[in-house]
């Protein structure tokens, strides 16, 4: 019971400072918005709450009465000899006993499932939310952020809603309840809890502070190993053709040993803590015993008085343990709350307006009417204006940067332009559903992603009912079927993580395939051929130009030899259109396409033009 009482406060400070990462303590008044914030999750479970609330109130006050039914037990033996009194009370035990664990058992049972729940709710809704906000806020954020926030804050708030507010309850009513019975008892007695609780009070906050402060450094330090491992072991090929790993191995024992000194620091401070606790516990359980003998002896006190306060005793210790960890459970919750709200209350950019129709049975005609568009500050397109018919093939060239990726991302309406208009068919994206857009646009582009499953699923996700028929059908106009075919397990191959088991030119097939399963009338290539080498382009390339087959296209490229037989190109530079017109038109001009070209069909050097193209002038 003693091992209890001290481990069970040393892991209280720890705990809770593990719990508490990095946020500071916060002010009385926002720890209990967040905390408001958080039970307003759990009102649609309230009477389950509540259910679950009582229940452990009451097995509380059934704990408070075992003790004095056991003082009136050994009282029968060894006050009264009376042999029936102890047979009728060893039963009236047994059946506080047995209410006791029927009332604990209902009463955790509702309690979790309420948190579980809670939990559930809140990771789909972030989730959902998620999902609705716009590409600008997933450039700000890190995706661990956003994950660590659907696992461990979501867990944060779990432990508020669950066992931090049954603490409150059972531990206060246990607190309050065993001060009362022990003064009864004994009240010179009590003094001795009441010179102790104190000290041990202040020792705790004291270490309390000192070993959270220690977690965090050490979260610190574990974070700064994780990212040591994962950086070197993510470019381990960089790292290998560098001969570097001794230099990376190091890097990390470094780290390590780093983390273990802080470690062996926290580790100094717990142990001292808890024998000092331990020390006092049990200073104040023989001055108990010391005292309370002295008290039977002179028949002021009873053997079963002494058992019935021992007990007391204990539920004290254990309530003030569990009490000190709802602070930082609290606080922890608090700021797990403010990260996941702050989530929640982020309005997604781009919203279908109220009265926004579905664009149906979609030509395929684009237009950007006096675009105007940054990112942050700086305009990246600037007045741009331009119309594509439909079915027509339009290839964007011009030098990095120039703005040619970000007029793309404007067709799915990825973003909206600050000024001017983005049209389809003559609508305004902004009066028409964003669903019903982006269900007619497919995108191909340099860099293919792919979700770690089979090689159908990933061309499925071009349209989720696609029959396998319709799947081969996809890849056979890719040209993927062959090198699909001869794997051993076929379409049912397992393309790695990001699709790693796939060579580039794979990858490219398996994407064509899911946009020709798309079947979408606007098609965006960005690069889409880049990087592949001349046999695999020319595959890539044919099965490109059966999927923009009756669709309106657009093209960025870099390497001008692939955007030669589009109807129309458009050349970029800083943002703006500075030249229109087919590829014959305009090499016969001067010009920023003339420069480019003339720099790339040079010398068949395609590195050293791709590099020229960056800085053109
Ligand atoms: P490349 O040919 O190299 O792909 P590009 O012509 O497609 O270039 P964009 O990718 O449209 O050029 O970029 C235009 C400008 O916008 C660049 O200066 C770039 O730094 C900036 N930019 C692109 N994406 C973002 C972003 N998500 N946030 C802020 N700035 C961005």
């Amino acid at each position: 019971m003693a091992r209890n009482r001290t481990s069970d406060a040393e892991a209280s400070t720890v705990e809770g400072a593990d719990n508490e990462d990095t946020d500071a303590a916060r002010s009385p008044q926002k720890l209990w918005t967040a905390l408001r914030r958080i039970f307003r999750l759990s009102r649609p479970y309230r009477l389950r709450l509540l259910a679950a609330l009582f229940l452990l109130s009451v097995g509380s006050l059934v704990a408070l009465v075992v003790p004095l039914g056991l003082r009136e037990l050994l009282n029968a033996v060894f006050e009264e000899a009376n042999r029936s009194m102890l047979d009728r009370l060893t039963l009236g035990l047994v059946v506080l006993f047995l209410i006791q664990a029927a009332v604990s058992f209902s009463g955790n049972y509702l309690l979790e499932w309420t948190g579980e729940r809670v939990v559930s709710d809140l990771r789909q809704r972030i989730y959902r939310h998620l999902h609705r906000l716009t590409l600008r806020f997933f450039s700000d954020h890190r995706t661990g952020d956003l994950t660590s926030r659907l696992t461990n804050d979501v867990g944060s708030v779990r432990s508020a809603v669950t066992q931090a507010l049954a603490d409150l309850l059972t531990q206060s009513l246990s607190l309050v309840g065993s001060v009362a019975l022990m003064v009864v008892l004994n009240w010179r007695l009590s003094l001795i809890i009441f010179l102790v609780v104190p000290v041990v009070t202040i020792i705790a906050i004291y270490f309390g502070r000192k070993i959270r402060s220690l977690s965090r450094n050490i979260q610190d330090r574990l974070a700064d190993t994780t990212a040591i491992a994962e950086e070197a072991l993510s470019a381990i090929r960089l790292v290998k053709s560098f001969a570097r790993s001794g230099y990376e191995v190091e890097r990390y024992n470094d780290a390590v040993e780093e983390l273990f000194e802080e470690s062996r620091v926290r580790v100094l401070v717990s142990a001292t803590f808890s024998s000092l606790v331990g020390l006092l516990f049990f200073s104040a359980l023989t001055a108990i015993f010391w005292y309370g003998g002295t008290e039977v002896l002179a028949g002021r006190l009873t053997t079963g008085d002494l058992v019935a306060f021992i007990f007391y005793a204990f539920n004290i210790a254990r309530s003030v343990g569990g009490m000190s960890r709802l602070y930082s459970t609290f606080n922890s919750a608090a700021g797990a709350t403010e990260r996941l709200f702050g989530l929640l209350d982020t309005d997604p950019e781009i919203q279908d307006a109220p009265d926004a129709k579905p664009l149906t049975d979609l030509r395929g005609d684009i237009a950007f009417d006096h675009v105007t568009f940054a990112y942050e500050q700086e305009p990246v397109l600037k007045d741009l204006t331009l119309e594509v018919e439909a079915g027509e093939t339009v290839a964007f060239v011009g030098p990095s940067g120039a703005g040619k990726s970000t007029a793309i991302s404007l067709i799915p309406r990825f973003y909206d332009p600050q000024d001017g208009r983005v049209l389809i068919d003559g609508h305004d994206l902004r009066t028409v559903t964003v669903q019903s857009v982006r269900s007619q646009v497919a995108a191909v582009s340099q860099d293919v992603q792919l979700f770690n499953t089979t090689i159908a699923e990933n061309i499925r996700y071009g349209r989720l009912e696609a029959t396998d028929a319709e799947v081969e059908r996809a890849a056979r106009a890719a040209n993927a079927h062959d090198f699909i075919a001869a794997l051993p397990d076929g379409y049912d191959a397992e393309v790695g993580e990001r699709g790693v088991k796939l060579s580039g030119g794979q990858r490219q097939r398996i994407a064509i395939a899911r946009a020709l399963l798309r079947d979408a009338k606007i098609l965006l290539l960005d690069e889409a051929t880049s990087s592949l080498d001349s046999a695999s382009e020319a595959l890539v390339q044919e099965a490109l130009e059966r999927l923009m087959e009756g669709r309106t296209t657009l093209i960025i490229a870099h390497r001008l030899s692939t955007v030669q037989d589009a109807d129309r190109i458009l050349v970029f530079d800083d943002g703006r259109i500075v030249q229109r017109g087919t590829h014959d038109e305009l090499f016969a001009r001067d010009g920023l396409y003339r420069d480019l070209a003339a720099l790339q069909f040079r010398d068949g050097n395609r590195e050293e033009a791709v590099e020229s193209l960056r800085d053109p002038r």
